[in-house]
This record gives structure tokens, C-alpha cells and sequence, in this order.
């Protein structure tokens, strides 16, 4: 369980102190999880469920090939979370902090140009790396998936179906467009890991995944675009509904201690997250939806736009041993690379 919930970790030195205060049973400080390790969108647990899901959204055309391999891209779905704390360039295709280039009464969404070359042309390359870039990173994926096709080359069009799920994913989190992305600016640190893993951790299995059949989306971009929108539509109820019910909550029982593995992390207790969940209204279960037929309609696309390449003579064709190689080398970069995030905090 432990590396399902990596983010949740706390470092040794925590566990140093925790460990000695439970047993001494003194009150425990509440010490929040760091800000950067709750930046790892829908959890592990919630990539991948989306992934897996939305295999079963494909056309008999490409449903044999995607079961075939449905256990790498369900695994392989957090590929780019286990980069984005050792890769320079990496984290920012995971968000964009819409609300930076809100002004006085304009709508960042009119004011910030859909397509690149524009938005670069306005606020410069520079400025929209740091501010994010999942949109535009998902049009990039796209075409890198549809050349994959092409080519019929199996190890790309796993790589690219697996980590284009992850960036749609993404894109479908409220938190991952503002820069308010952990409730740091008002005082609600830990919402994002709250929202995002602890809930749909406590809620999944109760979640309807008959989404539907996948649909072919005439402009990715566009389709991009207007996911970070909803979910940026959604950033204001994601923050006051947590901070109306924290002012009504027993503020000794919004937090508990968990086991997770080998380590006691200090969680949001089961009875606020489902107070939470509650009063959202089935909000989680409605982005996930969202995110699973987005990356079933993007996947399809992608091979439409192929010229719809027959993916049955690609069968029995396992990734190929560099591929494994290049994923054991990013496993053991995770494992042991100093992360440029505090993800183990
Ligand atoms: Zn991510």
C-alpha cells in the first residue's frame, strides 16, 4: 500500500519524533502535509483507476489490442507523476495556474489565447512554463500518440496512451488550475491531497464507471481547453465548502493518524471527508467520470486521425526490453532521486 500513496509518506525524522510521542500518548501537533506532496493529482489510486476505466469506453477495434496490455496502462499511468520531481520541465505539464492571468474584470479563459504560438506571443514562453502548461501539453501528447499509431509501433502507443490518460487526468482537477493549488493562500493547506486521493481512496468503489463509449473530439485543443475550464468553474466550491465546514467541524476531529505501510501519517479523519464528499455533491465522481471518457475519446482519436491502423496484427507483441529498461531507470530515479518537490515531507 505504501507506493500506491507515496505522497502521503513522511520522512523518517517524522516518524523519529511521531512514533515516540504516540507512545508517550502526549497530544499530537497537527503538522499538515507538505504543500509539493499534495501536487500529485488524483492520487496513484485515481490515475490509474481512470486509465483502466477507460479502456473499456474503446471501440471493438482498438478494445483487444488496449485489454491486451490493460495492466501497462493502468501501471504506467503515473509514470509522469514519478518523473515530475526529477525532470526538469516535467511538473509544469501537469497544470496550469489559470488564475494567474486573471486582471479586473477579464476572463483569463478570453484572455489567455488557446493556441501556443499566440499565448506565447502574448506573455512569453518563459511565463507560461511557470504557470503551467497541461492544455498545450495534451494537444503535444496527442499527436505523439497518433504517430505512434502510424507507425504501429507498440512500445510508443503504450508510453503515449499511458501518460496522455495522466495529463487528461490532470486536467480534470479543479486544484490543478489555480495557484491556489493546496488552499497555501487561505489558510486550507492539505485540500488538495484531501480532494483529490483521500476521498476518491474512501469513495471509488462506490463510483458508476458506465460512462459510455468514447466519441471523437474534432479539436483536442479545444477539448483541453474546456476541461480545465469546468474544473476551474469547480475551484470555488472545492475551497468554501471546506472552509464552511472545518468553521462547523470538531477541530479535534478533523484529523487522525493512519498506518500506511510502514509509516503513521496524519490523514483527514473518515468523518470529515465524508462530510466533505457530501456537501460536494458528487463532484469527484463527476470529474472522474469526465476524465475517464476524455481519455477513451482522445485515444480513439488519436488512432481515427491515424488513418485507424489495424491493431489486431499487433497482438502478442509485449513491450519491448528498452522500454522495460527505460522504465526500471525511471522507477529507480523515483525511488532514489532527490526530488526537486518535498514529496516525502
Ligand atoms: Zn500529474
Amino acid at each position: 500500500m505504501a507506493n500506491l500513496f507515496p505522497f502521503l509518506r513522511i520522512n523518517l525524522l517524522t516518524v523519529f519524533f511521531l512514533l515516540p510521542a504516540l507512545l508517550l500518548a502526549k497530544p499530537l501537533p497537527v503538522k499538515p502535509l507538505s504543500s509539493e506532496a499534495q501536487k500529485a493529482v488524483w492520487g496513484f489510486f485515481g490515475h490509474k483507476r481512470i486509465n483502466r476505466v477507460a479502456v473499456f469506453t474503446l471501440p471493438p477495434e482498438m478494445l483487444g489490442f488496449f485489454k491486451e496490455h490493460i495492466e501497462y496502462i493502468t501501471e504506467h499511468s503515473v509514470d509522469p507523476d514519478k518523473r515530475r520531481y526529477a525532470v526538469e520541465g516535467e511538473e509544469q505539464r501537469h497544470y496550469i495556474d489559470i488564475d494567474h492571468y486573471e486582471t479586473e474584470g477579464e476572463d483569463p479563459f478570453v484572455h489567455v489565447p488557446r493556441r501556443w504560438d499566440e499565448a506565447v506571443a502574448k506573455f512569453t514562453e518563459d511565463t507560461l512554463q511557470s504557470y503551467g502548461i497541461v492544455p498545450w501539453h495534451i494537444g503535444i501528447m496527442k499527436l505523439r500518440l497518433q504517430k505512434a499509431f502510424e507507425s504501429k509501433n507498440v512500445d510508443l502507443i503504450l508510453k503515449y496512451a499511458s501518460e496522455i490518460g495522466h495529463y487528461i487526468g490532470d486536467a480534470h482537477v479543479p486544484l490543478h488550475t489555480t495557484e491556489n493549488y493546496n488552499g497555501q493562500l487561505t489558510g486550507q493547506k492539505g485540500i488538495h491531497g484531501l480532494w483529490e486521493s483521500r476521498i476518491v481512496e474512501i469513495d471509488a468503489e462506490e463510483y458508476d464507471y458506465f460512462v459510455g463509449k468514447s466519441v471523437y473530439v474534432a479539436s483536442v485543443l479545444d477539448f483541453a481547453w474546456e476541461a480545465v475550464e469546468e474544473s476551474h468553474r469547480a475551484v470555488d466550491s472545492v475551497l468554501t465548502i471546506e472552509k464552511a465546514l472545518t468553521a462547523e467541524f470538531p477541530s479535534d476531529k478533523k484529523y487522525t493518524y493512519e498506518q500506511r505501510g510502514s509509516v503513521l501519517v496524519q490523514t483527514y479523519s473518515r468523518e470529515f471527508c465524508e462530510e466533505y464528499s457530501k456537501r460536494l455533491n458528487g463532484m469527484i465522481e463527476r470529474r472522474m467520470r469526465q476524465a475517464i471518457i476524455a481519455v477513451g475519446s482522445i485515444w480513439y482519436t488519436a488512432w481515427v486521425d491515424a488513418g485507424q491502423p489495424d491493431l489486431s496484427t499487433l497482438t502478442n507483441t509485449p513491450p519491448s526490453a528498452e522500454l522495460l529498461k527505460e522504465l526500471e531507470e525511471l522507477e529507480q530515479l523515483y525511488q532514489h532521486a532527490e526530488h526537486k518537490g518535498t514529496i516525502c515531507d
